[in-house]
């Protein structure tokens, strides 16, 4: 029997069109995009259907509410495809492909993510390969987890960052290895994947919970950033340079970050490099960090890290158990000790 595949098309560069103001998805036009490509209709890919999410966004505009819809749609119809291909936006398909790594507890089935630097409607457009690869890995049921495919890499999704604005190779995955390659055959990197788990698909949706990210640099005025770090802050995540380190700048952050965590607030450090890890109290710089109550984002992406916070608080965790998880591997998004 021929596996079947949903293709789930959200928006973004893949399917957009040149309009007056720039590339832009529109509504309906996708499916005559698809059925010009004969080479969706070729035996050696699984069958396919199409679904349309609405409205079409170029995935700077995804929110929560998005994810929530993706993730449901995926859980409505896990038993009547045997894979999903998920095309989105490259701007955010990082974020997207992490939230929904957390979502869709005890996946058996692969969700591959993927999309273009150049629309389909464009002769040089890198979309065709990446949907055909696409189809076949979803179609070849090796992978239980969420992933994006893009550029002759599988990555897992939540350790995928969006890498160039303009290459063809726009996504890296610094801290884990590929899950497969995909060269003149598609090599898949079996001790990389996730194993196939018991028990059925658990969706949990998200909440729009208010967090932050917080970008150091040199000279940061800590002060400014006194009023968003309120009680009603519930997680925010500070990138840091190299291994946890902040500027000492007198103490003044630290103050205002054992306040936030004395108002609840779960604070999460995660590198400004995108390759290693943190590793608080190695310098005296990150050391304040680690007494004012921060934890530990290892080698976690930015993009997990927002996406698991969300995912955490809205699973109704206590803001110590939150804590916790958030040093915890829960579907291989960082490389615990
Ligand atoms: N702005 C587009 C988006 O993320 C870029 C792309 O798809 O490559 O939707």
């Amino acid at each position: 029997m021929k596996k079947k595949v949903l293709i789930l098309y959200t928006g973004g560069t893949i399917g957009m069109t040149r309009t007056e103001n720039g590339y832009a998805p529109q509504s309906g036009r996708f499916r005559a995009a698809l059925d010009e490509i004969s080479d969706l209709r070729a035996s050696e890919l699984p069958v396919w259907e199409l679904t349309e999410l609405e409205p079409l966004l170029d995935s700077s505009n995804m929110t929560v509410h998005e994810w929530n819809k993706i993730a449901r749609a995926v859980a409505e119809q896990y038993d009547r495809y045997d894979g999903f291909v998920i095309l989105h936006g490259t701007d955010t398909m990082a974020y997207t492909a992490s939230a929904l790594s957390f979502m869709l507890g005890n996946l058996g089935k692969p969700v591959v993510l993927t999309g273009s630097q150049i629309p389909l409607c464009e002769v040089r457009s890198d979309g065709r390969d990446n949907i055909i690869t696409s189809l076949l890995i979803a179609g070849a049921g090796r992978v239980n987890e969420v992933c994006l495919y893009f550029g002759g890499k599988l990555l897992r999704g939540n350790r995928a960052t969006k890498y160039s604005a303009d290459g063809l190779i726009a996504f890296i995955s610094p801290n884990y290895p590929s899950l497969a390659e995909a060269g003149i055959t598609i090599r898949y990197n079996e001790s990389a994947l996730l194993p196939k788990p018991k028990g059925a698909l658990q969706l949990q949706l998200l909440e729009n919970v208010p967090i932050g990210v917080l970008k150091v640099f040199p000279g940061i005025q800590f002060s400014l950033f006194e009023q968003i770090m309120t009680e009603k802050l519930r997680g925010i995540v500070i990138e840091t340079f190299g291994a946890g380190n902040i500027p000492g700048d007198g103490g003044a952050l630290l103050p205002i970050i054992e306040k936030a965590f004395c108002n609840g607030t779960v604070l999460t450090v995660c590198s400004q490099c995108p390759q290693g890890a943190v590793a608080l109290g190695t310098y005296e710089t990150s050391n304040a960090l680690k007494r004012a109550g921060a934890v530990s984002g290892l080698d976690m992406t930015t993009e997990a890290a927002v996406a698991k916070l969300y995912y955490l608080f809205s699973c109704g965790y206590d803001k110590e158990t939150v804590k916790r998880k958030m040093e915890e591997d829960l579907c291989g998004e960082m490389t615990a000790p």
